[in-house]
């Protein structure tokens, strides 16, 4: 293997040292005064301080959005609507580096992600919606599609701009108004995306972010919105549900996952090791339609795994900020507490580990890319989601066995099938009880394909055509 030099990024950002909560187009301290610090997971430094919104916050931020929807954004005509968008996106393009970099370093993902995937992601987000502003009359949805009212919004801290693009982009094109609540470990990019909305001189109101943790989201879920929209854990998911049944509130859940990704006999050996690598190891694997179980046919499981890890002996682990690292920081240290006990389960149930040789950092949260072998279906680490870079594999003789394994999950969030034959691929896609199925590939977006889940990976979808319809009175 080479050596790599280091190859630091050069960009920094300019994070405050403090933020206010964004209500009505201004930042503003809680009613309480509570605050809370944002940590550097590479390093368990405190990037800068953030108001924390409690009750009183989350009223003021529903009156704002509120009267912004009722007397600007919701008589506004969608073409004016459309351009506030693609004003953001473009914004988002000109400031694309210092929102990775800032990304980087309050979540702990590489550089090499947040510059090439997150922010272009979610700056497309922008763009796609902004152009269905003014033609939601003919999305299929009735010839006069209505916005629902105000919206909250509760996101998670794996893709935190990413998840906040595919929250507000539809919501706004759809002519709601937002209170969106980030993760507690990750506000940063959503409170530059508040100044980017000022920037972009959006009307006050149309956007509010209230960072806060838990308590924070459960205000919002409980105050008086038109519908909630969640990405998180599935336990919050049903608790939320729970807790606005029978209320006039719609609601769109996305949830968790454990996916198979499936390697058939025939399958381009080379290419599927590295759609394993990606499906497993992109984002620490702090990814819900992460390829979190490996399903390979017996007879070329010796030959998947070797190569396998031959592979993920050259990732390389370490600091954010360096353009060369494939695998970063873990989120929080509550994460990585969560993955070493569910890791400890796999070996304690008889699974049998394995780890690269790789050097960690002295500080921060990290853990080494892992691959259990001798799994069985029974076993934790095969049936609960772990979010990090762990996985779980398993053989199958025939392509039925596949199915029925895949499928023998309360999860339905997204599949991988690695085959060269067609047929084979839409006869698995059929079968496969799953929101997204990838084939020959895997961890593909787009803002023009839907995305959401089946089972306890919840409901609704976000993105495309159908994404519009969660947002719209239809
Ligand atoms: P979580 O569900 O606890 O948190 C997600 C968001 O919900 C955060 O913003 C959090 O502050 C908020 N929240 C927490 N309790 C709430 C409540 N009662 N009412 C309203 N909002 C509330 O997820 P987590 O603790 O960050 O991670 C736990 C597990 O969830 C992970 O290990 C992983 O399995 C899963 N997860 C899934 C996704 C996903 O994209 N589907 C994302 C993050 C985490
Ligand atoms: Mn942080």
């Amino acid at each position: 293997m080479f050596e790599y030099a280091p190859s630091p990024e050069s960009v920094r950002p300019q994070i405050k040292e403090h933020y206010g909560l964004f209500i009505g187009g201004e930042f503003v301290d809680a009613e309480d005064g509570a605050v809370f610090k944002s940590v550097n997971p590479s390093t368990e430094e405190a990037l800068f301080t953030v108001a924390e919104a409690g009750e009183a916050d989350v009223r003021l931020a529903v009156a704002a959005a509120r009267r912004a929807q009722e007397t600007v954004w919701g008589p506004m005509s969608g073409t004016e609507r459309g351009k506030y968008l693609f004003r953001i996106a473009r914004l988002l393009q000109e400031r694309a580096r210092e929102f990775a970099v800032a990304e980087s370093l309050d979540n702990g993902k590489p550089i090499k992600e947040t510059r090439d995937f997150d922010v272009p992601t979610a700056a497309q987000h922008f763009f796609y919606h902004a152009g269905w502003a003014d033609k939601l009359a003919y999305a299929g949805l009735g010839a006069d599609p209505r916005p629902l009212g105000v919206i909250g919004q509760v996101i998670p801290w794996n893709f935190p701009l990413l998840m906040l693009s595919w929250k507000i982009a539809p919501a706004l094109a759809c002519g709601n108004t937002v209170v969106l609540k980030p993760a507690e470990t990750t506000p940063l990019t959503a409170l530059m995306f508040a100044e980017l909305c000022q920037e972009a001189d959006l009307p006050p109101g149309v956007v509010n972010i209230l960072p806060g943790a838990g308590a924070t989201g459960a205000a919002l879920v409980g105050s008086p919105v038109d519908k909630v929209a969640f990405t998180g854990s599935t336990a919050v998911g049903r608790a939320i549900a729970k807790s606005i049944a029978g209320s006039k509130k719609k609601l769109t859940l996305e949830l968790g996952g454990k996916a198979a990704n499936i390697v058939f006999d025939d399958a381009p050996i080379d290419q599927a090791v590295e759609g394993i690598v990606n499906g497993i190891f992109f984002n620490q694997g702090h990814v819900c339609c992460a390829g979190s179980r490996l399903l390979v046919q017996e007879s070329v499981a010796d030959d998947v795994l070797e190569r396998l890890k031959a592979r993920i002996a050259t990732l390389r682990v370490g600091d954010p900020l360096d353009k060369n690292t494939d695998i970063g920081a873990i989120n929080s240290a509550e994460q990585l507490s969560r993955i070493q006990a569910l890791t400890e389960t796999g070996t304690g149930e008889g699974a049998e580990a394995w780890q690269p040789a790789c050097d960690l950092p002295e500080r921060g949260f990290w853990f080494r890319p892992t691959v259990f072998t001798g799994v069985q279906q029974s076993m934790r680490i095969a049936k609960e989601e772990i979010f990090g870079p762990v996985l779980s594999v398993l053989t199958f003789r025939t392509p039925d066995e596949a199915i029925a394994k895949a499928n023998n999950t309360p999860y339905g969030l997204s599949a991988g099938v690695w085959t060269e034959k067609g047929s084979k691929i839409l006869w698995a896609a059929e079968r496969l009880r799953a929101g997204v199925v990838w084939a020959n590939t895997f961890n593909q977006f787009d803002a023009a394909s839907p995305f959401g889940g089946l089972k306890e990976s919840g409901y609704g979808r976000e993105g495309g055509r159908q994404g519009l319809e969660a947002y719209l009175d239809v």
